[in-house]
């Protein structure tokens, strides 16, 4: 999905593209993606002109001129993408910019023609996007759009005493916390992950359970991470139908070597998303003073003591053991904490 580094390049862009445009017709080829809170909402946005385009937290949002009073707000969620095709003419086509001719790629989701002749794109080919068409400042109609939490990379506002207090206020698993959009602005799954691996911290740990110095290192891996992301998309600036992620270094690499330490990534299942993350740079902390006893049983073997690591039939998420130096170079977790119970709330899968 776009997150918040994706954005930051596409929202300028579109900003440049689409502001001073009217709107001249609405074509809904999926209408699954389109949430609408208004009566004959097409008709509202009609001749509307673009004012500015702006990114919050995970959404884009297309504000009008005066005189219309609507608003859209797009959340591309998995793979939703925008794309701007010109009127079909050689130029634009060696340029490789899409073109009319395009007419109905298999993603196309929504298509808003504009004054100046082109179109701009929604496209979302598993469908789990939505468009919607809203009272100008009703935010609160749209799921998530009305509070957004600090924006983390803002100083002035994201300092280190603040995300210490919001780490302390939780109690929930340090990844699903930092995807939290109330609370911070904005990461999704694949920045949670490569946060995480920065600040070697593994993605199940409880957010209570951080101690002063790695909520420090968190914070600055936070803005690390989505600060040179955000860089790097300027940098190569691709079209903006195309998310570059071939510079992360966990996300989507189940049984790569990790490039820290050569141990292989690892992949698990944490509050339902998929989490990736190296088990030797990021050794799972939790569970030293809670231990399922009833899971215990069922594996037959000694509670844990703070030197005994618990190595439950089917648990998951344990590093590799034989701390073999070459190949698949693991190693045991350094932290001296004992990890590791069964795992808790885990739904997934480690390698094969
Ligand atoms: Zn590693």
């Amino acid at each position: 999905m776009p997150e918040r580094p994706d954005l930051e390049h596409v929202v300028p862009v579109l900003t440049r593209e689409l502001s001073g445009k009217s709107i001249t017709a609405v074509r809904v080829k999926n209408p699954v993606v389109m949430r609408v809170a208004m009566r004959d909402p097409i008709e509202a946005i009609h001749g509307a002109v673009i004012r500015a385009v702006a990114r919050r937290a995970h959404f884009v949002q297309l504000f009008f001129e005066a005189p219309s009073r609507h608003e859209i707000a797009v959340a591309p969620m998995l793979a939703g993408r925008f794309s701007i095709a010109s009127p079909d003419d050689r130029a634009t086509r060696e340029r490789g910019v899409a073109t009319h001719a395009d007419r109905s790629p298999a993603d196309l989701a929504v298509t808003f023609a504009l004054s100046d002749g082109r179109e701009l794109r929604y496209r979302d080919d598993v469908q789990m996007g939505k468009v919607y068409v809203i009272e100008a400042g009703r935010w609160d109609q749209v799921p998530g759009l009305a509070n957004i939490g600090v924006d983390v990379l803002d100083p002035k506002v994201f300092s280190r005493d603040r995300f210490r207090a919001l780490v302390r206020a939780r109690r929930d698993q340090i990844k699903v916390f930092l995807m939290d959009k109330s609370a911070l602005d904005a990461m999704g799954n694949a920045y949670a992950d490569e946060v995480l691996f920065e600040a070697r911290l593994h993605p199940k740990t409880f957010a209570r359970s951080l101690n002063d110095a790695e909520i420090t290192r968190l914070h600055a891996a936070i803005v690390k991470v989505l600060s040179e992301a955000r860089d790097e998309i300027a940098r190569r600036d691709p079209p903006i139908d195309q998310k570059i992620r071939d510079f992360l270094k966990v996300r989507n690499r189940h049984g790569s070597p990790c490039p820290r330490c050569g141990a292989t990534i690892r992949k698990a299942g944490v509050h339902g998303h998929d989490a990736f993350y190296c088990p030797a740079c990021q050794p799972d902390g939790r569970q030293t003073s809670i231990v399922d006893f009833g899971k215990l049983a069922n594996s037959a073997k000694p509670p844990a003591t703070e030197s005994t690591p618990i190595e439950a039939p089917g648990t998951r998420d344990k590093p590799p053991s034989p701390p073999a130096p070459a190949a698949r170079g693991s190693s045991r977790p350094r932290a001296p904490r004992s990890k590791k119970g069964p795992g808790k709330g885990g739904t997934s899968s480690s390698s094969p």
